[in-house]
């Protein structure tokens, strides 16, 4: 037995570390960039689709060309099209009941001269991506898509839809000029493909399980865990770690001296000056309400109460003998083997200011 993994195949279609990352539900800062291309991406959907049709000569499939059984899942208009944006695919993985994949496609089209199905899936990508897939092809350039439409693919026909390519239509939201690069990839579907996909979620099944446990005891552990999983792209400045919202807990923004704001430093230092001189001053009183205390407790028996109601004030001393353990002997006791399986490793950033 292990954990339920449930995997969104449009956003992680190849990347473990997400899934994991999610499960966690870690606080994320979305850059302006990251924001921007997120909302270019949903604005740009329905026009490369719309472009999509003309192009490749496609047209709207027909609710009776689909199997009966999901006609209730789609929506249709009253020439009997169908609009997917409501189809939302579930699928659980052939071999193991606790991984399930959940899909929904861009859109599904029918060839206008065959009426055969065409699966269609919109990228807006930005120039990077757009000079990758164009000089190496869909499957080298952008894995993730490539997959992605694969596992559609292979949804749809588990469905009982006999689809046997897709198009991954893409447009460079960079390009200079009044029309925009576009571009549409044929993926024949690839069992084979699917087949890695599947295989690869199984294997990942006991790190999973390993990473939600550790995630219950502590996040920073879990983080750790999730950041030794081997990934297939490396670079943050393209799909899918590009646009992903866990950018900075993979690849951690490295800050130079330039990007410091120094009126900001100046601020805060200064106000730390002010506000430890006001502790010292505290420092000195709470000593020297130790000593008093101190003394007190001398003065006072094992078992003391008494209330002295004219200054408001009420007396009590309690004694309890309690086990005291000698935590530094009992460390250099152990054997460092042993000791190593419960170390984790942790960051520290040390600051240090003086005063002139
Ligand atoms: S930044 Fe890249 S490797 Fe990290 S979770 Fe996102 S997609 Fe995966």
């Amino acid at each position: 037995m292990g954990a339920f993994i449930r995997i969104s195949v449009s956003t992680t279609s190849s990347c473990p570390r997400k899934i994991m990352y999610d499960k966690l539900h870690l606080p994320v800062e979305l850059s302006e960039y990251i924001k921007r291309r997120m909302f270019d991406g949903n604005l740009h959907e329905e026009s490369i689709l719309a472009e999509s049709y003309e192009k490749l000569n496609l047209r709207k499939l027909t609710v009776t060309e689909i199997p009966k059984s999901l006609r209730e899942y789609v929506n249709v208009d009253a020439n009997g099209n169908i609009n997917f944006e409501q189809f939302k695919m579930v699928m659980t993985h052939p071999e193991d009941p606790d991984i399930e994949f959940v899909g929904k496609i861009d859109d599904l089209a029918a060839k206008v001269d065959t009426g055969e199905p065409v699966l269609l899936e919109a990228k807006a990508v930005g120039q990077n991506t757009w000079i990758k897939l164009i000089t190496k092809g869909v499957q080298e350039a952008t894995p993730y898509y490539y997959e992605q439409v694969q596992m559609y693919l292979y949804m749809l026909n588990s469905l009982g839809i006999p689809v046997t390519y897709g198009y991954l239509v893409v447009r460079n939201v960079d390009t200079k000029g009044r029309m925009y690069d576009f571009r549409w990839f044929r993926i024949n579907a690839d069992y084979n493909v699917v087949k890695n996909i599947l295989d690869r979620f199984k294997a990942l099944k006991p790190a999973y399980t390993k990473i939600t446990g550790a995630a219950m005891l502590d996040t920073e552990t879990a983080i750790e865990e999730i950041k030794q999983l081997q990934v297939p792209f490396a670079d943050p400045d393209l799909p899918p770690c590009e646009l992903c919202i866990y950018r900075d807990y993979c690849y951690p923004p490295v800050q130079t001296e330039e990007d410091v704001d120094e009126n900001q430093v100046k601020f805060i230092v200064e106000r730390i000056k002010q506000l430890e001189t006001e502790v010292a001053l505290t420092k000195q009183k709470m000593k020297e309400i130790d000593e008093l205390k101190k003394q007190l407790k001398e003065l006072l028996p094992d078992k003391y109460e008494k209330e002295f109601e004219d200054i408001g004030v009420k007396v009590k001393v309690t004694t309890s003998v309690k086990p005291n353990y000698k935590w530094r002997d009992i460390l250099e006791s152990l054997d460092s083997e042993f000791l190593k399986q419960f170390a984790t490793t942790k960051t520290t950033k040390y600051l240090r200011i003086s005063y002139k």
